[in-house]
């Protein structure tokens, strides 16, 4: 599984990067992620992967790639774990379920359209952070 899915990544490996068994492992499983992941979920996945990964050393890849823009750091109020995923084109928003911790994405920017007003007339807007926080389905008790 993990030899796929390094292989897959084989011709788009990100430039400027050197290129390590470990950072390939810690790659393939950001790109088969289907959410965000810590650092946690992304060590115990590149051991079940066969290509286990120091804890501290994901921390360190992850630290490199977001500074390369590869990975995004999300600020989610999943209590004291920093999640990460890739950086698709573009960005996503998330609601977080204040009961279970679960992240839910997003599928559009409720923002696209929204106008600040700023103090500072010159200030150029290149982005923007969202959090939405409440109870999914399962925790509301409805379900
Ligand atoms: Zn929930
Ligand atoms: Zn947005």
């Amino acid at each position: 599984m993990g030899v796929n899915g390094v292989t897959e990544h084989r011709n788009g490996w990100p430039p400027g990067i050197k290129r390590t068994k470990q950072r390939e492992a810690v790659l393939s499983v950001l790109e088969r992620a289907d959410g965000p992941l810590s650092a946690v979920d992304i060590r115990a996945r590149t051991e079940s992967d066969g290509d286990g990964v120091w804890l501290s050393t994901v921390y360190r890849i992850l630290e490199t790639f977001v500074n390369k823009g590869i990975v995004q750091r999300l600020a989610i109020m999943t209590g004291d774990m920093a999640v990460y995923e890739l950086n698709r084109s573009g960005h996503r928003h998330y609601a977080v379920c204040v009961g279970c911790r679960k992240i839910i994405s997003m599928d559009n920017c409720p923002m696209e359209r929204f106008i600040p007003e700023l103090a500072d007339g010159a200030f150029r807007v290149t982005g923007h952070n969202l959090e939405v926080y409440g109870y999914c389905g399962d925790c509301d008790g409805y379900n």
